[in-house]
């Protein structure tokens, strides 16, 4: 059976981007008889917000996308997150690395998706288990040494076709950041595997990131799911809509007495509201 997930973080309100995501995931799922799951990223405790939560609850009722069972928790998830770090530490794949972003920038020769690319500052670093003290550090994935171990994968996007999976593009990505026993990537690819998400679905802006979560569930001997990587709702100038540049939120929309269901029916038939239109743009094949 399929089952698909929304998963969005609590650190600002849903605008129509989300929608739409949401609306992807959801009319994938029940397309097939599916399921359709809705987990609240909220593992940054700094950021995330419950009263965002309690809005994302009444905003997707209010578009007709429901989701079943219960909202799952991302944070509740944590002690599990930490466990496979500590696999992953064993393993020999992680190293602990304090440079600032800063420090990153003025020795990164490449830019990747989040930007610089890590340059391997501590990665070989001598005596790394005896003089550094890892408290405090975050943990980066040796992602040559994870591939050297799992030799090359492949994975599927249902849009674009198959892909080789190329986790090097980020460089050595942080696995457990320093204030948390987890990170995007780690978090998200163990409860896609925990929650038995057999299609992500999720915005083209995260496709490459689909490259590390493929590298992960090889070494931690994940099911691997489908992918599909939905295009975004743009602005004029080509960015994806965001909140901080005046997308009107979705709680704004539903307390000025707008109808949701019909916000919802829109984006399934195409129609945009003025200025915005959906990005085809599709990555190729590295
Ligand atoms: N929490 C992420 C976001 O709000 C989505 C993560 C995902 O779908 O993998 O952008």
């Amino acid at each position: 059976m399929i089952r698909t997930r929304f998963a969005p973080s609590p650190n600002g309100p849903l605008h129509l981007g989300h929608a739409y995501a949401a609306l992807v995931a959801h009319d994938l799922a029940r397309a097939q008889d599916g399921e359709f799951l809705l987990r609240i990223e909220d593992i940054d405790g700094e950021r995330s917000r419950v009263e965002f939560v309690e809005e994302f609850f009444r905003d997707l009722e209010w578009l007709g996308l429901n989701w079943d069972g219960e909202a799952r928790f991302q944070s509740k998830r944590l002690p599990g997150h930490a466990e496979a770090g500590e696999r992953l530490k064993a393993m020999g794949l992680l190293y602990p690395c304090r440079c600032t972003r800063a420090e990153i920038a003025a020795a990164a020769t490449a830019m990747g998706p989040d930007g610089p690319v890590y340059p391997g500052t501590c990665r070989h670093r001598p005596g790394t288990s005896e003089s550094f003290d890892p408290e405090g550090a975050a943990w980066r994935l040796d992602v040559a040494r994870a591939l050297d171990l799992t030799g090359p994968l492949a994975w599927t996007d249902e849009r674009a076709g198959p892909q080789r999976a190329a986790p090097e593009i980020f460089g050595d990505v942080v696995l457990l950041r320093k204030d948390l026993p987890a990170s995007y990537h780690l978090a998200a690819t163990l409860d896609d595997a925990t929650e038995g998400i057999t299609l992500v679905t999720r915005g083209m802006d995260l496709f490459p990131a689909s490259h590390v979560h493929r590298l992960l569930q090889a070494l931690l001997g994940l099911p691997v799911p489908v992918w599909h990587h939905h295009p975004l709702l743009i602005e004029p100038d080509g960015r994806k809509l965001a909140k901080r540049r005046g997308a009107p939120s979705l709680g704004d929309r539903r307390r000025a007495g707008e109808d949701g269901r019909a916000i919802v029916e829109a984006l399934r038939e195409g129609r945009f509201p003025a200025g915005i239109s959906l990005s085809e743009g599709l990555h190729q094949a590295p």
